[in-house]
């Protein structure tokens, strides 16, 4: 009988410990969405952390922070 009472602990445990972790998975942050940005110069797609800002304008290549200021003057 002791054991079967052990047993239902167990299994009581083990349900508690199965939603708490359900709950922490849950309420990870979710990956923050990329947001995409548009090179000034030639119009490729790239993700904003991946582009150079330079006059709040994107860019894909430093290159083409040199070629955007250069078409300018
Ligand atoms: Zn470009």
């Amino acid at each position: 009988m002791r054991i079967l009472i052990l047993i239902a602990i167990a299994l009581f445990l083990y349900i508690i410990i199965n939603n708490q972790l359900r709950k922490l998975k849950s309420t990870k942050p979710k990956t923050i969405t990329e947001q995409m940005v548009q090179c000034e110069h030639c119009g490729l797609h790239i993700l904003q952390n991946e582009a150079i800002e330079e006059d709040h304008h994107f860019f894909c290549s430093q290159q083409h922070v040199e070629a955007n200021r250069h078409s300018k003057q």
